[in-house]
């Protein structure tokens, strides 16, 4: 099957199992599995910060890093589609007793600062402590430019507040600038990245920000439950990704544009946005005029022909590429929508 669901369905190829097997490992909780060791190091050298902290997943790597920025009372400006805010199960609030308070966000995919400026609480006991901004680069797969994030540092520096970027995708962020991945996190006190995305890992997450951030956050990771003993095993998976699978991103970037170019030229079809391994797609025009009985019944046909993707109402889709996705499949995938489509 090509899925182009999302990147986290890529799979660890045989080379990065074969790192895995061959990982030394020893227990995490007591400091003692060098693979881990040699990953934090590797990812606080690459992006430019004092320390880092290996973690199950994305969501627990902002959790953890909001609970050590913020204290009970405390609020996090955050974007209002961003992922810290709207994906994660609401845990800052729930398990941090941190207030969310949301802003607009810009067509860049950066928040807006001048809604930012508006929020920021007067220090008053009637309001929650603004303590920390956070942005997320990518998002839905825009680049936003270390220009525009530097403005973001300039505004929390202003107000005093610490700036956290959510970067499960700040690889092809660096990638699509050219830039090295440090570049992205420049401006930032902490940021978190995923290595299970684009990058082909089974799973992980690293947190990077100063020593004293990250011992605070490995507290929080305790409690969290994510303390881990042989994690080597993954930790390999992490940096066998991060040694051998950032630069072709680029390939991803190539072929999720060679993917709207072909989608875009089949009658009905309209890609309406693509942004590095992002194609947004809206198909029900295409899916109104065809045999089909609606989106569900488009999505089984491209099914038939190989294809999973997965539908987000009034006919609409996000195909994301990756590892797992060359540039011959892009060709298939367009040859097996027109088909699918008079099916
Ligand atoms: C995937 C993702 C995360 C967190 O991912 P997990 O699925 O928890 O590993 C965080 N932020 C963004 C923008 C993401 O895309």
């Amino acid at each position: 099957m090509i899925d182009l669901r999302s990147d986290t369905v890529s799979k660890p190829t045989d080379a990065m199992r074969a790192a895995m097997a061959s990982a030394e490992v020893g227990d995490d909780v007591f400091s003692d599995d060098p693979t881990v060791n040699g990953l934090e190091t590797y990812t606080a050298d690459l992006l430019g910060k004092e320390a880092a902290m290996f973690v199950s997943s994305g969501t627990q790597s902002n959790l953890c890093a909001l609970m050590a920025h913020c204290q009970r009372g405390d609020e996090y400006i955050v974007g209002d589609h961003a992922h810290t805010y709207w994906y994660e199960a609401g845990g800052a609030a729930v398990l941090g007793s941190i207030q969310p308070q949301p802003v607009r966000m810009l067509e860049s995919g950066m928040v807006d600062l001048d809604h930012v400026r508006q929020v920021i609480k007067p220090d008053d006991h009637h309001f929650a402590r603004s303590r920390l901004l956070c942005a997320e680069n990518t998002h839905d797969g825009k680049v936003i430019t270390t220009a525009e994030l530097a403005k973001g540092a300039a505004v929390a520096a202003e107000f005093g507040l610490s700036y956290h970027l959510d970067g499960a995708r700040l690889w092809n962020a660096a990638v699509a600038l050219d830039v090295t991945p440090a570049a992205v996190a420049e401006s930032f006190d902490s940021v978190s990245v995923c290595l299970s995305k684009g990058l082909g890992a089974p799973i992980g997450s690293v947190l990077v920000g100063p020593a004293a951030f990250i011992n605070e956050a490995r507290k929080w990771r305790k409690m969290l439950g994510g303390a881990m003993r042989q994690v080597g095993l993954l930790a390999a998976a992490g940096r066998f990704a991060l040694e051998n699978n950032i630069g072709r991103l680029a390939d991803d970037h190539k072929n999720a544009a060679q993917l709207a170019a072909g989608l875009s030229e089949i009658d009905g079809v309209v890609v309406t946005a693509h942004n590095t391994n992002m194609v947004f797609v809206d198909y029900g025009k295409a899916i109104a005029e065809s045999p089909l009985k609606g989106e569900s019944a488009f999505a089984d046909a491209m099914a038939d022909h190989g294809v999973t993707i997965r539908m987000t109402g009034g006919g609409t889709s996000r195909l994301v590429t990756h590892i797992g996705i060359s540039a011959v499949d892009v060709d298939t995938v367009v040859a097996s929508t027109r088909s699918a489509l008079s099916s």
